[in-house]
């Protein structure tokens, strides 16, 4: 290896989200923290599990509630619409 040209291959803790920790090499400085490792992973661990850091899907779940509530209310309107086109 020539001297001078090589970044620093140091030791280095990887933290998880799910709090499993293992040590590597790497050039990063410092600790590393992820959000998902091969313990925690649905591929590794042959579990369903949703994998949701920015809240998307609550985000999606919300949003769809919305949606659906505002079906029902047409759709209620309609209905009474038609029940008074009935009575007449
Ligand atoms: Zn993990």
């Amino acid at each position: 290896m020539k001297a001078g040209i090589h970044p620093a291959y140091e030791l280095v803790n990887v933290v998880c989200a799910c709090g499993s920790t293992f040590r590597t090499r790497s050039t990063h400085k410092g600790d590393l923290r992820v959000e998902i490792c091969s313990s925690c992973h649905p591929f590794f661990t042959g579990r369903q599990k949703l994998v949701d850091t920015e809240g998307r899907v609550d985000r999606f779940q919300k949003k769809f509630a919305k949606a659906r509530e505002i079906q029902a209310q047409k759709k209620a309107a309609a209905d009474n619409k038609a029940a008074a086109k009935k009575v007449q």
